[in-house]
C-alpha cells in the first residue's frame, strides 16, 4: 500500500523504505543509566527506533538526559516518548525527542479539550520536526467513540480517522498510526478497515503494526507473527513492534525476521504442503526452532484467521541449538505447535488465553516472574481469558476482553479484576496469585 513517508530522526518510515523494527524499554525512566544501557543493547540487537515511557513532567527531564547521553555515546537511534493521560506532558516532550506516541483514548478526558490540546501539540511537533504516532488500543478507546460504534474494530478505525483528519486539517503529515489489540482477529480487522478508510480519503499514513500484550515464549511469538504477518503480506504495515513479556531485546530478532521476510529478503523453510480439503500437511526443513515457529505462523496464520483452511499438521525437521536434527512427524512438539497456532489464530482454544503487557517504566513488580506463576497455576483451565498487567494506570483499560485481571498497583500491592471491575484491591503481591486462582476456581464451581 502506497503511503506518505514519515521522518523519525534519521529513520524513514513508509512505502518504498524497508520495514522498520522497533521496541520499547521496560526500565524505569528515572533510572537513566539503566535505560541508557538497555537502549545500547537494543540498538546492538537491531532496533531502529526505541520507545521510552514518559508518565509526567519529571520524566521529560529524564528522557532529555537519556537522549543526551545516548548521543554523547554515539548512539543515534531515534527516541519515542510514550504518553498516556497527560496532554501537557506530550506538549512538553515534543521538543525533546524525535517522536511522540499519544493514545487518543486518553489524551484528555474531555473530547473537546483533547482536540484543542492536540492542535497545540501539533504546533510544537511542526516547529521541532517531531514525528507523532497516533496509537490506539482496543482496550482503551474513549467513551466518545465507543458510545458511537461499540468496542469494535470499526470504532478503532473511526477513532483513528478522526485524529488523522485533525492532522490533515492542521497541515501536519509526519504521522504514523497504530491500532493494536491482543486479539489477532480484532487487530487485523481494524488495520484493514483503517487502510481502506485512508485510501478512500486519499491520504495514507504509514502504519505501525503489532499485537499488543501478546505474552511470552512460543505463544507470544506465534501470536505476534500471525497478526503482523497477515497484515504485512497484504502490504499493510511499515514499522513493526513485537511485544513480549520478556527482556525487550528478545523482541528484536522476531521483529527483524518479520521485516526481512516481508521486505523479500528471506524465504520460508516450508518444503512442501499437501492439502486434503481444508486440512493441510506442512513439511519444514527449518534451520532452527525459532525459524520453524516464525515460518509456520507466517505461512498458515493468515489462512487460519481468514478461514481458508481449518487445520494444519506439522511435519519435517528443525536444527536444535546443539546442532541435532529434530524430527517433528507425529511428535508431541508438532501437536503442541499446531495447537498454539490454532489458538493464536483464534480457531481453537486448548488452554487459557493470556494477555500480558510487556512492562515498561510504569511497572512496579516482577512482571515476567509473576506471569510465569499465573500461567503455571492456571494452565489446566480452558475458556477463560486471564490478563497480567504491569500498572494500574493503563492496565485495566488495556486488558480489553479479559475475564480476570492481575493488575500491579505499586508498593507491592495488586488489584484483582473480574471483567472490568476490581473485586479485590490492595492485595499484598505475596498472596495475589493464590487469591486470583482461588477466585477463578470458585467462580467456575458456581458455574
Ligand atoms: S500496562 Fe504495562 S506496558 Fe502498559 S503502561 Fe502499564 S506497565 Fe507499561
Amino acid at each position: 500500500m502506497k503511503t506518505l513517508t514519515v521522518k523519525v530522526g534519521n529513520v524513514l518510515i513508509g512505502s518504498g523504505n524497508r520495514i522498520v523494527p522497533q521496541t520499547m524499554c521496560n526500565t524505569h525512566t528515572y533510572d537513566i543509566e539503566e535505560t541508557v544501557q538497555q537502549c545500547r543493547r537494543m540498538k546492538e540487537a537491531g532496533a531502529q527506533i526505541i520507545r521510552i515511557t514518559v508518565p509526567g513532567m519529571k520524566e521529560v527531564e529524564d528522557i532529555r538526559e537519556i537522549h543526551r547521553k545516548l548521543r554523547e555515546n554515539g548512539i543515534d537511534t531515534p527516541l519515542v516518548a510514550d504518553i498516556h493521560f497527560s496532554s501537557e506532558t506530550a506538549i512538553a516532550v515534543a521538543s525533546v525527542v524525535e517522536k511522540v506516541r499519544i493514545n487518543p483514548g486518553n489524551f484528555h478526558r474531555d473530547h473537546e479539550i483533547a482536540k484543542q490540546q492536540f492542535a497545540k501539540f501539533i504546533e510544537v511537533c511542526k516547529a521541532n520536526n517531531t514525528a507523532v504516532r497516533v496509537g490506539l488500543n482496543h482496550g482503551s478507546l474513549g467513551d466518545y467513540i465507543t458510545n458511537l460504534y461499540g468496542n469494535t474494530p470499526l470504532a478503532m478505525a473511526k477513532a483513528a480517522m478522526e485524529w488523522i483528519d485533525m492532522c490533515v486539517e492542521n497541515d501536519f503529515y509526519n504521522v504514523v498510526v497504530s491500532l493494536k489489540s491482543s486479539n489477532t482477529i480484532v487487530m487485523v480487522e481494524a488495520y484493514r478497515l483503517l487502510a481502506k478508510e485512508m485510501q478512500a480519503k486519499g491520504v495514507v499514513f504509514p502504519l505501525h503494526v503489532g499485537v499488543t500484550e501478546a505474552g511470552n515464549g512460543d505463544s507470544g511469538r506465534i501470536k505476534s507473527c500471525v497478526g503482523i504477518s497477515t497484515l504485512l503480506s497484504e502490504g499493510i504495515g511499515n514499522t513493526v513492534r513485537v511485544s513480549l513479556t520478556e527482556d525487550p531485546v528478545n523482541e528484536i530478532p522476531v521483529a527483524r525476521y518479520l521485516c526481512d521476510r516481508y521486505d523479500g529478503l528471506i524465504k520460508s523453510s516450508l518444503k512442501e504442503e499437501k492439502a486434503e480439503g481444508k486440512k493441510i500437511t506442512a513439511v519444514y526443513e527449518a534451520p532452527s526452532r525459532e525459524r520453524l515457529i516464525e515460518d509456520f505462523a507466517c505461512d498458515f496464520g493468515k489462512r487460519l484467521l481468514d478461514r481458508e483452511i481449518d487445520d494444519v499438521v506439522l511435519k519435517g525437521t528443525y536444527v536444535s541449538d546443539n546442532g541435532e536434527i529434530v524430527v517433528l512427524d507425529g511428535s508431541k512438539e508438532a501437536d503442541y505447535l499446531a495447537d498454539e497456532l490454532q489458538q493464536a489464530s483464534r480457531r481453537r482454544f486448548y488452554k487459557p488465553e493470556y494477555i500480558a503487557c510487556p512492562g515498561c517504566g510504569r511497572t512496579m513488580y516482577n512482571l515476567q516472574e509473576t506471569f510465569e506463576q499465573v500461567k503455571s497455576r492456571t494452565a489446566h483451565l480452558k475458556d477463560v481469558v486471564i490478563a497480567v498487567m504491569g500498572c494500574i494506570v493503563n492496565g485495566p483499560g488495556e486488558m480489553a476482553d479479559a475475564d480476570w485481571g492481575y493488575v500491579g498497583e505499586g508498593n507491592h500491592k495488586v488489584s484483582i479484576y473480574k471483567g472490568k471491575n476490581p473485586i479485590l484491591k490492595h492485595v499484598p503481591d505475596s498472596e495475589a496469585v493464590d487469591k486470583l486462582v482461588e477466585l477463578i476456581e470458585a467462580d467456575r464451581k458456581q458455574g
